[in-house]
């Protein structure tokens, strides 16, 4: 057996934010599997691999019709936006390989990593991942509602900076608004809520609110909803310029106590 698959990240969206790595995979392959709008962001300069688009759903029928091009003998491109790890195909091909024939367990399969929405929109707006984070899905494809509003509290009880992604869906309306209503008895009302959408692409569009003002409508497809924590905060800047969202590296009393940003040595060692 001399295929191989590799499970690409394209990143949110530019060309710059695609690893080398990444662009060597999908210069080799012999066929690329994915999303259809994924797909069509690689040009045939990019890849001349045969492509095989697919909707947004079947992950795991697609998943198993790759691997199964490998274990033909092909080399095999699944892509996924952003990092293919977090919320997209790589879990599915791992599902498929679980469950699939013994032979593909042979197989080279490689996750090859992309910058993921989170870090792109955190880095567009500043440094708000400076301190303890998480990312929750709003999906109901995977999951039901009561567990995502499980999370949703505990995260917010937890004083984490939270990412929402796939904060809406045509099916879904109301539920980018139940998750605030979620978080507004347990986080301030003048916590920072920001809209970053397409982030890195020609349509890019960031609009800041408060858990008071944020509204779901704000929301589509292409947004991460990142939520501040109790120490996230902005630094205005002269009229006309867009502020710079960023949380502290340390946390609480650990700063309040201290004349300098780290208590101690130790604390620089994960800097
Ligand atoms: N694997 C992807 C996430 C897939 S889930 C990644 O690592 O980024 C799809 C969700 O990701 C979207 O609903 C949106 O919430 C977020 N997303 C993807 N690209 C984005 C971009 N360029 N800007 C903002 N959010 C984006």
């Amino acid at each position: 057996m001399s295929g191989a698959l590799s499970v690409v990240g394209l990143g949110p969206g530019p060309l710059k934010w695609l690893t080398p790595e990444a662009e060597a995979a999908l210069n080799g392959a012999d066929h690329l599997i994915g999303y259809q709008p994924y797909l069509n962001r690689i040009t045939r300069e990019m890849s001349a691999g045969e492509r095989h688009g697919s909707d947004n759903r079947a992950e795991i029928e697609r998943a198993s019709h790759a691997l199964s091009l490998a274990a033909s003998g092909a080399r095999v491109a699944v892509v996924s936006g952003g990092d293919p790890g977090i919320f997209a195909m790589a879990s599915a091909v791992f599902e498929a390989l679980e469950t699939g024939p013994l032979d593909w367990r042979a197989l080279p399969i490689t996750v090859l990593p992309g910058i993921t929405a989170i870090t792109a929109a955190a880095a567009r707006l500043g440094a708000p991942l400076g301190h303890d984070f998480c990312a929750i899905s709003l999906s109901t494809n995977l999951k039901p509602w009561s567990i995502i509003a499980k999370r949703l509290t505990a995260a917010a009880e937890a004083d984490f900076v939270i990412g929402l992604y796939n904060p809406v869906s045509k099916a879904r309306p109301g539920d980018l608004d139940h998750a605030f209503d979620l978080l507004r008895p347990v986080r301030s009302s003048d916590t920072p809520v920001i809209f970053a959408a397409a982030i890195g692409r020609p349509d890019e569009a960031v609009r800041f609110e408060t858990l008071k003002s944020a509204r779901g409508r704000d929301a589509d497809m292409r947004t991460l909803v990142l939520i501040g924590s109790s120490e996230t905060r902005l630094i205005d800047r002269p009229q006309g310029l867009e502020p710079y969202l960023y949380t502290p590296r340390s946390y609480g009393q650990y700063r309040a106590s201290s004349r300098f940003p780290y208590p101690s040595s130790e604390a620089m060692d994960d800097a």
